[in-house]
Order: C-alpha cells, then structure tokens, then sequence
C-alpha cells in the first residue's frame, strides 16, 4: 500500500478516537453538573418560600393592625353606649358592635389560617435545607469521582494527541492539506472503506477502474461521487 494512504488512514482513526473523547468528558461531567443543578434549584425553592412566608407576615401584620383598631372600636362604642339617648342611636350603636365583632372573628381566623401556611412553609424550607446539607456533603465526592475520571480520560487522550503530531510529523504536507479539505466536510468519514465495490461515505457504487485502482493501492484515489479517500480494508486493518 502507498505510504502515503497508510498515513491518511492512521490519521483518520486518530482523528475519529480524538472526537470520541468529547463524549466521554461530557458524560464524566454530566453527574458533578446535575447534582449543581439540583443544589442551585433548591436554592431558588428555599428563597421562594422564603419571599412567600415574607407575603404572608405583612398579610398577617395588617390584620393584626385591624384587630388593634376593631378593639379601639369596641371600646369607644361601650363609652358611647353610656351616653346614648335614643332608641335609634343604641340600635346604630349595637349594629356597629355586631359588625365589629364579625370582623374581629374574622380577622382572628384569617391569623390563624395564614400562621398555618407560614409553618407549612417554614417546614418546607427545613427540610430542603437538610437535603441542601445532605448535598453539599456528596459534592465533593462527586467532584473528586468526575475529577478522577477527567484524569484518565484525559492521559489517554494525550497519547492519541502525542501519536497524532508524531504521524503528522512524518506526513507529506500537500497530502495532509488535501486530508484536511476533506475533512472539513466530511468529519470523520474523511478516509473511507469500500465495502461490496460502494464507497461506505456516500453508499454509491464505484466503477471496476476506480475499485481497481483502490485495491492497487499505489496512490490516493477519491470516491468519484462525493470525493472521500477511499481504502481497501485488508486483514490488518
Ligand atoms: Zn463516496
């Protein structure tokens, strides 16, 4: 086989094993980047709950400040009932007493409802703060899992690195550039097989010549369909 299409084959697989890592960072990282995310929104869940509990105390203030002027009402209204002097100013008197106490009751229930939801809450956020806890206890574990893993990864991506710039080092330039012209289209179908006399970028049939001239071997020779380098896989591939 041409030296030259030797060459352009290994670097094909070196470029194919280089962009297979990307992947593999991708899901070492995938683990550490979900537990942040989960930490992050339970964050966000803390501060709303926090905001509404905030909601509901001025609800609650307000009706509290009520309550303190209904008293003040109810309190006037028993001076005024000493001094009344007519029939029809004691009933006016008793109606705004009626009413006043409907409101006391009611602003009374509506404490005690909004007190209910604010230690709902209240409890709410304590749990999320444990698992907060809970979380922030495994991060660094996780951490040092995926930074475990990027290590690996990453040694073996520096050999196939090392190997590549050696190949490349070895390689005719004009070869490489046309490697490169393909590759920028072709990814990593650049350097192709033909399997049953069809080019395995494109699947179309080649003519007996060209699949002649790819088994010779002797030089480069392109797909005629979509210009793929195109190789004969032999036993040692
Ligand atoms: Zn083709």
């Amino acid at each position: 086989m041409n030296l030259h299409l030797r060459q352009l084959i290994d670097l094909s697989h070196i470029d194919k094993a280089i962009d297979a890592f990307e992947p593999q960072i991708e899901e070492a990282n995938y683990k550490f980047e979900a537990a942040l995310a989960k930490k992050k929104s339970i964050d966000s869940d803390i501060e709303s709950l926090g905001n509404e509990i905030r909601d509901e105390e001025i609800k609650k203030k307000k009706n509290e400040i009520h309550l303190g002027e209904l008293s003040q009402k109810l309190a006037d209204n028993s001076k005024k009932s000493n001094e009344v002097k007519t029939e029809r100013e004691m009933k006016s008197l008793q109606l705004e007493e009626e009413i006043a106490k409907e409101q006391v009751t009611f602003a009374n229930e509506e404490i005690e409802r909004l007190e209910r939801i604010i230690d709902l809450k209240t409890s709410q956020i304590e749990s999320a703060k444990k698992v907060l806890e809970e979380l922030d206890a495994n991060l660094a574990s996780i951490k040092a899992e995926v930074d475990e893993k990027l290590e690996v990864i990453n040694k073996s991506r520096q050999d196939v690195f090392v190997k590549k710039e050696k190949l490349i080092s070895e390689m005719n330039q004009k070869g490489l550039a046309f490697y490169q012209k393909i590759r920028r289209w072709a990814k990593n179908s650049t350097v192709v097989p033909v399997e049953e006399q069809a080019c395995m970028g494109c699947h179309m049939h080649i003519s007996d010549k060209v699949y002649a001239d790819v088994i010779k071997a002797e030089e480069i020779t392109t797909c005629p369909h979509c210009g793929r380098i195109l190789y004969v896989e032999t036993d040692k591939e």
